[in-house]
Parts: structure tokens; sequence; C-alpha cells
């Protein structure tokens, strides 16, 4: 329920086409219903030749006599008669029928031809304009969902994206928004429509004949109660459906994106077979949903020609009892407003069953919309424009979840200092490096940015002090000049990202391109070298003008060659700047102010190269590991 108001509320944004799509909507009933009244005169007074007594020939004599008489009908009633009461209007289609009987037969069928044409045009085109606003009802709706879940998603923590596989989001946001569009505001609008349009029927044949009505619709619950129990099966199926679309999403954008590793381990069958299997499974709950729904329309037209035999034969019964004076024209108008009736009763029933398909697309969206961001901003929170003492930690722990990999870090960095972490995979480096921009929350002591606890300050603003550099070179399908611009927060000329490509080393290179900094980088990068690709992300994390610079391992996916490059646009980088480096080649960081070796989530010794070789063990250990690695080949020429 708090799903539908939530979408409602949305929509209601929207009122104004909410409002006159509704307006064209009640026309569009009036005007069906409308439309087929004009039955009656042609059974009743057109064909209906005997006891006919002509006496109106022309249009104007018709519609002369037949003004007067309304007029002399409407100034002859009592003043106490309410004119909101149906009865009493009800004498005006006795007038209407006796003018009728006086007028010319062919007169009358020109009469009634003309205006079954208008009432056609008018009722088609207030269905348009219901259309057309419902159509944009719907689009604004969607389009304002799908923002929310993408400014939501946005919103969340990288920890929630390292447990949420990008599969899921994305068909949360793509097909699970359509099924809502398609299988919940059609449908919906639909049985605003078709309601309307039962009400109108419904009232015509209560008009004309309510115990007919009543007998004709008597296996009406009975339907009423399989479409339910239909619409609760179609639910059930159409979950697991949404539930195994995401697992294909998610296994076809692995395989997609990993395909050098699937071929170089010649794993092409098993990825084949993986997704066979979820696709064999999607497909037999999808079939199950769509047999389901298939039985609503047998269903729909067993309850419609039940109804109308039902109709038939004891309305036909009391047209040919002469005693009853139920005349053919006003029995075929009754059959017309009931066979009108089961059709938009048909559609409500359709629209039933996509709406409980839709509905848990619904639920899926509602998740995505419930979300709360784990790393919540503080109210009137302190913005910081510059970075003028130091960072502190004090005291810091942090755990994934209950995997504590972080006990107990104090460390001060000061302003201009070149600090360096090191020591064994898995030792909380990255972690610790990401705990500074709030990627994540800390979960005991404090980290202080000139005095300032991160947490009160204002996260765009901390986030702004940092250029980061991973060692995953991550860049967009757009130019290289956009990529560089990215790093920005603010306009910047060709001038400046120029000086940032040469500052990273990357505008040597760029500027061979066959379209310089236009050249566009395909997926992921992939038309530029590991090399190319990190100085490029160099170019970005500075063009900012971050006062704090972070590495993380930016060289350690790289080969020698490359590696010394980037190690150049490092060194000129980090000028003037405080840095926090990972490294994983000791000799990048011989010339850092201080180093950092951590151990199983814990600052073991801190200090320079020297003094750590002199007296950290494990220090000597990372050293001697790598000297050896490194200088074995030499040694031995
Ligand atoms: P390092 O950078 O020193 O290699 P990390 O900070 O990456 O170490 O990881 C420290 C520990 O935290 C490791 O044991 C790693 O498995 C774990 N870890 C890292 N990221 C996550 C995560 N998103 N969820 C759970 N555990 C994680």
């Amino acid at each position: 329920m708090k799903n539908l108001l939530r979408i409602y509320r949305i929509m209601f944004k929207y009122w104004g086409s909410l409002t006159v799509g509704f307006i064209f909507m009640i026309g569009f009933a009036a005007f069906s219903g409308a439309s087929i009244t004009v039955i009656v005169p042609i059974m009743d007074n057109i064909f209906k030749v005997q006891d006919k007594k002509v006496e109106l020939t022309t249009y104007s004599e018709f519609k002369g006599e037949l003004a007067g008489e309304i007029k002399s009908y409407y100034s002859g009633i009592d003043e106490d008669t309410s004119l909101l009461k149906i009865d009493t209007h009800k004498p005006v289609l006795e007038i209407l029928n006796r003018v009728m009987n006086r007028t010319d037969s062919y007169l009358l069928l020109k009469i009634i031809s003309s205006l079954t044409v208008i009432l056609f045009i008018l009722k088609n085109a207030f269905f348009y304009g219901n259309k057309v606003m419902f159509t944009n009802l719907r689009g604004k709706t969607v389009k304002d969902i799908r923002n929310l879940m993408f400014e939501n998603y946005t919103r969340q923590t990288i920890a929630f994206f390292n447990q949420n596989r990008a599969g899921d989001s994305l068909v949360r946001m793509v097909n699970d928004v359509e099924q809502v569009s398609n299988g919940f505001f059609i449908p919906v609008f639909s049985i605003f429509k078709q309601t309307g349009l039962v009400l109108v029927y419904l009232f015509m044949a209560i008009l004309i004949n309510w115990k007919l009505l009543l007998i004709s619709i008597i296996v009406l619950p009975i339907f009423t109660i399989c479409i339910n129990y239909l619409g609760k099966k179609i639910k059930k199926y159409a979950r697991r459906v949404q539930g195994q679309f995401s697992d294909m999403f998610s296994s076809i954008e692995e395989a997609l994106n990993s395909m050098k590793i699937v071929k170089a381990f010649s794993k092409e069958e098993k990825e084949i077979n993986k997704i066979k299997r979820i696709n064999t499974k999607h497909y037999r709950f999808w079939r199950k949903a769509e047999i389901y729904a298939a039985i609503n329309f047998p269903l729909s037209e067993i309850n419609a020609t039940t109804t109308g035999v039902i109709m038939i034969l004891i309305g036909g019964k009391m047209v040919l009892d002469p005693n009853i004076g139920f005349t053919f024209g006003q029995f075929f108008l009754f059959a017309s407003a009931v066979f009108s009736l089961l059709h938009p009763i048909k559609d409500i029933a359709k629209s039933y069953s996509n709406i409980q398909k839709a509905r848990v697309s619904l639920e899926r969206i509602s998740w995505v919309l419930d979300l709360e961001p784990e790393i919540i901003e503080k109210q009137n929170p302190v913005e910081i424009n510059e970075f003028n003492a130091s960072i502190e930690l004090k005291n810091v722990s942090f755990a994934y979840e209950d995997k504590k990999v972080l006990n107990d870090i104090s460390l001060e960095i000061k302003k201009g200092e070149k600090i360096a972490l090191v020591g064994g995979s898995g030792s909380g480096k990255t972690t610790l490096v990401n705990l500074l921009p709030r990627l994540y929350d800390i979960k005991e002591g404090d980290i202080l940015i000139d005095g300032v606890p991160i947490r009160d300050l204002k996260i765009s603003s901390l986030r702004k002090l940092f250029g980061i550099v991973t060692q995953e070179s991550i860049l967009f399908s757009d130019s290289v000049y956009n990529n560089i611009l990215y790093g920005s927060h603010r306009d910047v000329t060709l001038e400046e990202v120029k000086k940032a490509a040469e500052i990273a080393h990357a505008a040597e290179f760029i500027e061979d391109l066959p379209d310089g900094y236009d050249t566009v980088l395909h997926s992921r990068g992939s038309n530029f070298s590991g090399g190319q690709k990190q100085r490029l992300c160099i170019a970005r994390a500075i063009i900012g003008d971050p006062p704090i610079l972070i590495f993380d391992e930016a060289t350690s996916a790289l080969d020698t060659e490359s590696e010394k490059k980037v190690q150049m646009a490092i060194e000129e980088a980090t000028q003037n700047r405080t840095v926090v480096m990972i490294a994983h080649r000791l000799s990048t960081i011989l010339s850092s102010d201080r180093i950092v070796v951590m151990d199983k989530g814990e600052i073991i010794s801190v200090g320079s190269h020297k003094e750590l070789l002199a007296t950290c063990s494990r220090y000597q250990h990372l050293y001697n590991l790598q000297f050896s690695q490194e200088h074995a080949p030499e040694e031995k020429k």
C-alpha cells in the first residue's frame, strides 16, 4: 500500500494532466453511453411504421416542435420540483418519443445518422484527449521514478555497490520501471476509464430494467473470485521472473566484462551454460505467469457469453410478452448496454492481472527508493574549502560488517607531508585511505581535518579536498578532454586541461592522437595502454587542484616502462601537495617523508626509509623481498 501511495504521490504532482485526463475520460464515458442510445429511435420510431402519424416533414418543423414542447414542459413544472432529480427530466424522453413518432421516418433517419456521427466524433475526441493526457502523466511519472531511483543509488555507499550486483540495479531501473509503466499505469488508467464506462452502462441498464440486469449478471461473482485467484498466482510467478531477470543481467554483465578471462581460460561453454540455466528458469516462471494470465481471456468470454445468453433468454421472453410493455427498442438498448458493459469488465479483469504482475516490480522499485544512505551528512555541516594544517586519525577502528579490518589506528599527516603506506596484502591500507574522504564511515575513533571531525563536514566539500588515483584506471567512454575535466568542480579552460595533462605526463601521448583531446575512449578505455590510462587518471585527479592526493597502488598494474612514466607523473603531480600513497614497490616511495608500516590492520611502525630499515623487521622483510626480486637478474649479469 505504501508503495502504491508513493507512486500516486509522484503522479499527483502532475495534477493538471490528471484532472484534464479525467475530464476527457468522463466525456468519453458519457458520449459512449449516448452513442448507443440512438438505437432506440432507430428501432422504435423509424422502422416501426405502424400507427405513425406523420406531421413533421422538415428539420425546422421537427426542431421547432421539439423545442416548443420541451419549453412548455419545463415552464409548466412546479416551482418546488427539484431539477436535480432524474424523474423530473424523464418526461423529456416521452416528449422526444412523441415528436419522433410524428416525424417523417426518412427525415428522422437523417437526423439520427448525423447525430450518431457527431456523437462518435465527440466520443473519440474525448478518447484521444484522455489518451494524450494520461500518456503525459505516465511518461512524467516514470521519468521521475527513474530519476529518483538513480539519485538514491548514487547516495549509497561503496559498500552497497560491493554487495549488490550492477545487473540487479540495472533491471530494477530499466525493466522494473518499464513493467510498472506498461503493466501498472496503463491498466490503472484503463481501469479508471473502464469503470467510467461500466458506471454509464450500468446506469442505463438499471434505468431500463434493473431486475433483468441483476439476473443477467448472476455469474459475475464467480468470475470475480476466479480472477482474484489468478491474480495471486500471476504475482507469485512475476516475482520469480524479475528475480531471474536480475540474475540474468548480472551474469551477462559479468561475463561480457570479463570476456578476456573467459576466453583465456576457454570458459565460453561454462558461461553459456550458466546463462542457459538462468534463462531456462526465467522461461519457466515467465511461462507460468503468462499461462495464468492467459486464462483471463477465456474466462472473461465465458462470463460474457453466459451473461449474454441469460439476458437474451429472459429479456427476449419479456419482449415477446405484450403485457409487460418492454419494447424491442428498449430491449435492444438494454442488450447493447449490457454487452458494452462486458467489454470494460473484461478489460478490468485483464488490467487487474497486469497490475498484479507489475506490483512485484513496484515492490522492487520501492526497495530502491527506500534505501537509506549509510553515510549521512550532518545537519548544518561545516563547509571546508581549504586544507591548512593536518589530517589526524585518532584510535580509528573499522570493520566490513563484522570483519574487523583496522584496529586502533592513530596517525597524524601534516600539510605538505608525503606519507607512504606499506604492508602485506590485506593489511588494511586501501581501507584506511578510503576512510579519509568518507567513502566508508569509521566505526570507532575519530578522523579530523584541521581539527574538525570529518563527519561534521559537508561531504562534497570534504571530497573536493582529495584527488584519488586507484590501481584500476576507471575512465568513461567519453573524450580525453571530458575525462580529465571530470575531476574539476568548476568550469575549466582547455589550457587548464592541457596543463594538468602536462603535469601528468599525458600531454605527450594525447597530442599524438589523431583527434588529440577529442579522442574518444572505448569502453573501459580499451584503446589506451595501462600507463596512458593511469596518466589520464592522474591528470583528472589534479585538474581540480585538490590539496591532498591519494595514490592507491597507482603503478602496480603497469609494466616497468609504463610505471616509470607514471612515476614521473606522480612526482610532478605531488609537488606542493599532501600525499598519501600506497605503493607495492618500495622503490617508488623511498623519497616519502614518512613511511607507515601496516600489518593485520594495525600500524606497527612509522619512520623514514633509513630508520625503518634499521628498526622495523617487517619493513626489512618487505624490503629484502623486493630488493632480491628487483635486483637479482642484474646481479647475475
Ligand atoms: P590492502 O589494501 O592492505 O591490501 P584492504 O584494505 O584492501 O587491504 O583489505 C583489508 C581487509 O579487508 C582484507 O582482509 C580484505 O579482504 C577486506 N576487505 C576489503 N574490502 C572489503 C569489502 N568491501 N568487504 C569485506 N571485506 C573487505
